[in-house]
């Protein structure tokens, strides 16, 4: 393919939605950093964790297999609940949030932690750790008018049947309706845009072949198989 292909039929990323034969198209990847306490260390500050991005390009249907990408030796997994904005908006208050939340999935923030840290450590941005290709399997989104806008549930993920990671999502320091009001602070929110919330303790690495189970509670459930290595 090449873009003279595209500038007639534009390749928009999408998702299945559940129940239907619809597509949700995805406009951006907006990604939160800490939405949960890890360790004992609970008297940590209330200002809004920062957020990144991933193209809409690396969203992958969260079925088969996922790549294992290049350049790491440290591929991780992070289970979070995924929003999905149905209607634009800018400024929105906390109270209004929700009216622009469409539907919820489960996805996985995949970070390749080896680069992350050397970023961090030197202060660089986190994109060569979070945005590679096929860097957010997401499930098919499901509409708020099935399932409405879920307050608990757990929030789990194993490797190889072994579990790894465990919350609620009543655990979560920033609320869905606080998450998408601060971020309407920020930049005007676009139907179609998803909001990835944040990920419990628990993230480790994970090697071809494992297979990750992981589930938001009252919303999906996944399952999907670590692909081979890059050849050398
Ligand atoms: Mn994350």
């Amino acid at each position: 393919m090449d873009v003279s292909d595209l500038i007639f039929a534009p390749a928009v990323a999408s998702l299945p939605i559940d129940g239907s034969s619809q597509r949700f198209p995805i406009a951006r990847v907006f990604c939160l950093g800490r939405n949960y306490h890890w360790g004992a260390t609970s008297s940590e500050p209330r200002s809004f964790p920062l957020f990144f991005m991933k193209p809409a390009s690396s969203v992958v249907e969260a079925v088969g297999e996922v790549e294992y990408p290049p350049q790491t030796n440290e591929f991780c997994h992070e289970i979070e609940l995924v929003v999905a904005i149905g209607t634009d908006g800018f400024r929105i208050s906390p109270h209004q949030a929700l009216e622009h939340v469409w539907g919820y999935a489960a996805g996985l923030d995949m970070t390749r932690r080896d680069l992350q840290m050397a970023a961090k450590a030197v202060g660089q941005p986190w994109e060569a750790a979070k945005a590679f290709d096929g860097s957010a399997p997401i499930t098919a989104i499901v509409p708020v008018s099935r399932i409405g806008h879920p307050q608990q549930g757990a929030v789990w993920l194993s490797v190889n049947g072994v579990e790894r990671q465990r919350s609620d999502l009543d655990a979560q320091i920033w609320s869905v309706a606080e998450v998408v009001s601060q971020l309407s602070q920020s930049v005007r929110l676009k139907a179609g845009d998803l909001i990835m919330t944040g990920t419990p303790p628990g993230v480790d690495a994970l090697l071809p072949g494992d297979v990750i189970t992981a589930e938001i509670e009252g919303v999906a459930r996944l399952q999907v198989k670590v692909g081979a290595r890059q050849p050398a």
